[in-house]
């Protein structure tokens, strides 16, 4: 990792507050205000940057933190302005990211700032469909002549990769359309890299990866053969988050923990996952200036997680087991009977209950088939319910999917 000499403490100076806590709240003033942040430093606070990584064998230094791109990036462009400000020149989306407003949001700002082109990493992904087609309307809505990154939208196998869709590859590469090509995964994303990792034309995946899923020995075997297959390695759904969004006692208990050591809960897991150098990059979703500065600061901070850190991560991890779904579909989804898409719809609710993010969930359960969004309350989902390991209540939570997508 290429470090900075700007540490978390200049990066709070230059906010003008003392604390973690403080600055949450002064950020939140900022993002009211709709301000600079930059212009608020002193002289003498040098301009924060957060550090990079190298992604995989491409060789290229990307932002250890990346902007995630699901909100209205079309009324929120200084957001772009103020991430790239702070070196966070990652920036993810989809096509189908708000209805296209997250990549329309980014080609406005190109559109207006063409300079900046050549220092952001833009990564887009595919949203079913032709893929010529796709990758023209992306780089069509991005007012860009080529893509960084191109992702396959969400793999749980690896049977799309095949020769054909080499030579697209190879193709949308000399046509200098894409300069590199991966998928991104939510589920079975353990197999997804072992078998990436056999390619050997994967230059890139984003994967679901938290506190909870790192310390698997699945988890870690295909980590180290993405790793060595030279593949770069962004984390997304770093917070561990729900299909159903109470608050418990163990989050009280894991942010009390925390704040003691002058982190929030949700700095502490971001932190959690950068202690694995393997992963290139994190990407968060950051739709206002109070995150961002809440994840820089947490980048800024050289202070690394005690044994009692990891042990309380742990200790939650195991107290919430039961309502985390761990995107492990090759055990519901292969037990007898199987009918439903469960790992997509336990996505799309986490989206609709824990991001407030009802759009998305949506846009998510409609790309399901129709034969298993119509059939979802009454498929039998018992078998599926006695294979995963966190024992979820399967059953229950399709049936409220059912009716809340209806
Ligand atoms: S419902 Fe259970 S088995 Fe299925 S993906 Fe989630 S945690 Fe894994």
């Amino acid at each position: 990792m290429k470090e900075n000499n700007v540490s978390r403490r200049d990066f709070v100076k230059t906010l003008g507050v003392v604390g973690v806590g403080s600055m949450v709240g002064a950020s939140q003033t900022l993002a009211q205000s709709n301000a600079p942040a930059a212009t608020a430093a002193p002289a003498s606070v040098k301009p924060v940057k957060i550090p990079t990584r190298t992604f995989g064998r491409t060789g290229v230094p990307v932002s250890m933190l990346a902007l995630g791109g699901i909100f209205d990036i079309e009324s929120n462009q200084f957001v772009l302005k103020q991430a790239l400000d702070w070196g966070v020149t990652y920036w993810d989306t989809a096509a189908g990211y708000n209805g296209g407003k997250s990549e329309g949001g980014i080609g406005m700002y190109l559109e207006k700032n063409p300079q900046t082109r050549r220092d952001i990493f833009l990564v887009t992904k595919d949203d079913g469909g032709g893929l010529t087609p796709a990758l023209n309307q992306s780089l069509e809505r991005l007012k860009t002549d080529y893509i960084d990154m191109y992702f396959l939208h969400g793999l749980d196998n690896t049977t799309k990769l095949n020769d054909e869709m080499k030579a697209w590859v190879e193709k949308a590469k000399a046509d200098k359309k894409i300069r590199f090509f991966g998928f991104s995964t939510h589920k079975n994303m353990e197999n997804c890299l072992q078998e990436a990792a056999k390619l050997g034309w994967i230059d890139g995946i984003m994967l679901k990866y938290d506190f909870a899923l790192m310390h698997t020995d699945a988890m870690k075997a295909a980590m180290d053969a993405a790793t060595k297959a030279g593949i770069g390695l962004t984390a997304m759904k770093t917070q561990n988050k729900s299909p159903i969004a109470t608050e418990t006692e163990a989050d009280l208990k894991l942010g009390g923990h925390f704040i003691q050591r002058g982190f929030t809960q949700q700095q502490a897991k971001i932190k959690a996952v950068w202690e694995n150098p393997q992963i290139a990059s994190l990407c968060s979703q950051m739709p206002s200036l109070t995150v961002i500065q809440s994840n820089i600061a947490a980048a800024l901070d050289k202070t690394s997680l005690t044994a009692a850190d990891h042990a309380a991560l742990r200790e939650y991890a195991e107290a919430t087991r039961s309502r985390h779904c761990a995107g492990c579909a090759q055990f519901c989804e292969a037990a007898p009977g199987h009918q439903a898409p469960v790992g997509d719809v336990m996505r799309a609710l986490m989206y609709h209950r824990s991001y407030g993010d009802p759009e998305l969930a949506r846009t998510v359960f409609r790309q399901l088939p129709e034969t298993a969004r119509r059939g979802l309350a009454s498929f039998d989902y018992a078998a599926a319910e006695r294979a995963c390991p966190h024992g979820l209540p399967i059953a229950q939570w399709m049936r409220e999917a059912g009716e809340l997508f209806a």
